[in-house]
């Protein structure tokens, strides 16, 4: 499956916003946040040309990470303080301790 930006109404869209802005644990867990700004709280979300790994804030420029990880298929997204970033590769380390990486070749 890949990420779909799901369309999400902006009653759903402020309290997710309110909701992840004071407790950015598990972003990567809503399929909802990939359409929702966290800096803004726009939900005019697209995919960023030329990086497939990223999206971009229509409203306010701010670009973040959120794909699938390869290994296990779960979402990855840059917000989630549980993804935090591969000094190697520069993608996110998936919550299965995959990244951009050759499998097991970074910590
Ligand atoms: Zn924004
Ligand atoms: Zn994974
Ligand atoms: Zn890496």
């Amino acid at each position: 499956m890949t990420i779909p930006i799901a369309t999400v109404d902006r009653d759903t869209a402020r309290n997710l916003f309110d909701h992840y802005r004071r407790q950015r644990d598990g972003i990567r867990n809503r399929p909802e946040m990939a359409s929702i700004c966290l800096i803004c709280g726009s939900i005019h979300i697209i995919p960023k040309d030329g990086d497939a790994h990223k999206l971009v804030c229509r409203s306010c420029g701010f670009a973040f990470q959120r794909y699938t990880c390869d290994s296990c298929g779960k979402t990855v997204d840059s917000r989630d303080p549980k993804n935090h970033a591969c000094r190697v590769c520069g993608l996110r380390v998936c919550s299965c301790g995959a990244c951009g990486c050759a499998t097991g070749s970074c910590e």
